[in-house]
């Protein structure tokens, strides 16, 4: 433990709050303001010499998920001396000691984000500073280095500029690339400690298009043998941890036929998220108003999307007040179960749902399978369209993402100066 720590904990610091102690002392301005912070002024670029195709839209590569653009940036923290000079180079493979603690305790966290091709021919991100802010909580959560989350942006817009000519081209209007910002700890001591060695480290990787739309996404609710994250645990953040124990769920739904798992928590069965996307209803109360509800992130077991938040705004500034003759509609974030789907399904008061993330974006949900009953979620009035209001706020963040006309200047959208 540094000399810091204790000091600390000599002036009567409880031992109640470790998580966020923990997190607070990761900062490095507390405990170390002589290391060098991460600092994308110092970039050193090296550009690739191979002369690599770009995939064809539509081919088995792109739906690979494995191929990434010409370069990466990575930058390399030390405890002694914190961040060295950040680097774009060829995208290639990391070299790493089979002792490298990410290898062995999950000290990993990752982003997602996309490069919007835009109608009018722009290179767009979507709120990209809420996602460097989020890898900052991801980081720290699990004793990775922290970082100026505004160097990270610089750094990413840095590789989107270079590549984004090339590989997400102005004829590919509507289209985009996968953004994959991640850190790990290369430290090679195998012993169970804080890390005093990381990598960061951005690539775009091609992602075939997700679209759902016409059937609906069926979703399988999870068993009471089967939890993805507690309160006091880290589903709030992005880290590695979150994700891989849960696959045997995924996989055991597409078996089933069923395209991602509704994540329920506790005896109640609160309905929490569906996959890696925030879950969305549309019901009628009992009483006969007419709401939008979503979990809150009170225990910290869901994680705080940016699509999400993004809903919850243009759906407080548009549908509260009632949006071209639409019935007005109020917004609650509170628990909510699956007992209280159920029965507004039952009770015909279900008006749609839908999943929400930067990978789905906006996903009308078609069905849930729910201890031994599928129950069927109302959609559009014809078949294969999406309900009103997911059609509305889908059409209201494409528009932001791919700089639809009176989008095109939101300030959602931040525009990459192509190189
Ligand atoms: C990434 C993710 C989401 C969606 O977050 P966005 O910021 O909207 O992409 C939701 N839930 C989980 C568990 C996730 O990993």
């Amino acid at each position: 433990m540094p000399p810091m720590a204790l000091a600390l904990h000599d002036e009567g610091e409880t031992t109640s709050e470790l998580t966020s102690h923990g997190i607070e002392h990761n900062l490095p301005t507390a405990s170390q303001p002589s290391i060098a912070e991460l600092d994308a002024s110092r970039l050193i670029t090296t550009l690739t010499t191979q002369n690599r195709s770009v995939p064809k839209l539509g081919s088995k590569e792109i739906a690979s998920q494995k191929i990434a653009t010409d370069h990466m940036i990575t930058a390399r923290w030390t405890v002694e001396s914190g961040w060295d000079a950040p680097e774009l180079r060829p995208y290639g493979p990391l070299s790493l000691m089979p002792t490298a603690s990410c290898l062995h305790y999950a000290t990993e966290c990752f982003e997602g984000m996309k490069l919007y091709r835009g109608f009018d021919g722009k290179l767009r991100l979507f709120r990209p500073e809420l996602n460097c802010m989020r890898m900052l909580k991801s980081t720290t959560r699990i004793a990775l280095p922290a970082f100026n989350p505004d160097e990270l942006l610089k750094l990413v817009a840095k590789l989107c500029a270079t590549d984004g000519a090339k590989w997400l081209p102005k004829e590919r209007k509507g289209h985009f690339l996968y953004i994959r910002p991640t850190m790990i700890a290369t430290d090679s001591a195998l012993g169970v400690e804080r890390p005093k060695e990381a990598l960061l480290y951005v690539m775009l990787v091609f992602f075939p298009p997700m679209d759902n739309a016409a059937r609906g996404i069926k979703l399988l609710a999870s068993q009471d043998d089967m939890v993805r994250a507690w309160p006091g645990g880290f589903g709030y953040a992005k880290v590695g941890a979150n994700y891989g124990p849960s696959l045997v769920a995924q996989g055991e739904a597409r078996r089933m036929g069923y395209d991602q798992i509704l994540w329920l928590f506790g005896p109640e069965g609160w309905v929490t998220e569906a996959g890696a996307s925030n879950f969305f209803v549309v019901w009628r109360t009992k009483e006969g108003k007419l709401q939008l509800i979503t979990s809150d992130l009170d225990e910290k077991i869901v994680l705080d999307g940016i699509t999400r938040k993004s809903v919850l705004q243009l759906a407080a500034a548009r549908l509260v007040p009632g949006y071209e003759g639409l019935e007005p509609l109020e917004i609650v974030e509170r628990k909510f179960t699956m007992r209280e789907v159920e029965e507004a399904i039952e009770e015909g008061r279900l008006v749609e749902a839908f999943a929400s993330g930067t990978a789905w974006f906006i996903g009308a949900i078609g069905q849930v399978h729910f201890r031994g009953k599928d129950l069927k979620i109302p959609m559009g009035k014809k078949e294969g369209e999406m309900g009103a209001y997911t059609t509305l706020i889908k059409g209201w963040l494409r528009g932001i993402m791919w700089g639809e006309e009176e989008m095109k200047t939101h300030e959602w959208g931040f525009v990459v100066d192509e190189e």
